[in-house]
């Protein structure tokens, strides 16, 4: 089959298209490298069956191989990128998106929308399922990126309903490995990096407030049986093992051997106190949970980001 991937050459999006290849398909990656970067694609670049595509999917596609599969993974992911990028965030979940739709309606494709668990914002359920319609900040700084992905939702929705086109939705929560970048912010990454420079970890207000994170490998594997699946309703895919930022800290502390000391800094604004997936629908549907254990996960982590955050 052919897969249109766009977010290429993102942290996901490169991962996915290594799997696609794997699996025996051809895929056509798009990117603007808006926050991906062309280092993600190296792994890919002179494969068989991949070809790639400098574009900015919020204008109108380039003529490109009728696909059989479109999969939607370009966005900012890391709230220091939608911060930076507000705008473009909003343009890129919906026209962005509806460009997407609009070529896969054209070739009779199936498409996937990579959502998030932000959509269901601060959640006064927990954990969150996917019938919760969630708790967000329409006005609040994230809400470029919470809005952008609940508009993308929603035209997905309108896309099967009016068109009969064949939609998933992957609501994914925190993910992490290889290829994220060592100054996104996001809380691997800047853990990562300052325990192994042996700088202060920066812990964000008390520390108390919950994330649950899955291996990308799993999460991937996850976006390909979803995409194979009549489901058209949002599935949740991440991992349901939740922790404190504190104990996060800790656990990358240990796994370094850093001595590396906590501080701790101001909460943003409007951060989730509590996130854990509610993974039933994605066991029941796709036969699908996470199967790395996060120590795993991390250490194949740690080795990606070693060199590149101490020079050694
Ligand atoms: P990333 O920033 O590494 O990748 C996103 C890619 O999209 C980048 O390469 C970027 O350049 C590209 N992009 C952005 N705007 C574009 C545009 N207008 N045209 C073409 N390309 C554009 O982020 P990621 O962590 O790989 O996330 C991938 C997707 O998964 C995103 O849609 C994100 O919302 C979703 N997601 C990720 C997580 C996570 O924990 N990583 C959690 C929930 C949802
Ligand atoms: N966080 C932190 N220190 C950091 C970066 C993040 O304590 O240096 C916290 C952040 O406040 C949030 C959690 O880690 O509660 C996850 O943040 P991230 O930016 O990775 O993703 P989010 O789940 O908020 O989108």
């Amino acid at each position: 089959m052919h897969y249109l991937v766009a977010g290429a050459a993102g942290f996901i999006g490169s991962h996915l298209c290594e799997r696609l290849l794997n699996d025996g398909h051809t895929v056509t990656g798009v990117d603007n490298y808006l926050t991906g970067k062309a280092e993600n694609l190296e792994a890919l670049a002179g494969r068989t069956g991949f070809e790639f595509v400098e574009h900015d999917i919020t204008r109108p596609l380039p003529s490109l191989p009728a696909p059989d599969v479109v999969m939607n993974l370009a966005s900012p992911a890391s709230p220091r990128d939608y911060l930076a990028f507000p705008v473009e965030t909003l343009r890129v979940g919906s026209e962005g998106t509806r460009h997407l739709l609009e070529s896969a309606a054209e070739s009779g494709a199936r498409f996937l929308l990579a959502s998030t668990s932000e959509c269901y914002g601060d959640p006064l359920e927990h954990p969150q399922r996917e019938s919760y319609w969630g708790h967000v900040n329409p006005v609040g700084p994230r809400s470029c990126y919470d809005e952008a992905k609940r508009y993308a939702e929603a035209i997905t929705m309108a896309f099967h309903r009016a068109h009969g086109l064949r939609t998933n939705i992957a609501r994914i929560f925190n993910t992490f490995g290889p290829r994220m970048k060592l100054d996104d912010g996001r809380v691997v990454p800047a853990f990562l990096s300052q325990a192994l420079r042996g700088e202060p970890v920066t812990v964000f207000g008390t520390g108390l407030q919950t994330r649950s994170f899955c291996y990308v490998t799993d999460l991937v594997d996850g976006l390909v049986r979803l995409s194979r699946s009549e489901e058209r309703l949002p599935v949740n895919l991440g991992n349901p093992v939740e922790m404190t930022m504190l104990e996060f800290a800790e656990r990358i502390k240990a796994l370094t051997g850093s001595a590396s000391e906590i501080t701790f800094l101001p909460l943003p604004e409007d951060d989730p106190q509590r996130r854990r997936p509610d993974i039933t629908k994605a066991r029941e549907v796709l036969g699908w949970a996470p199967r790395v254990p996060l120590e795993e996960g991390l250490r194949e982590t740690v080795e990606y980001f070693r060199t590149r955050a101490t020079g050694q």
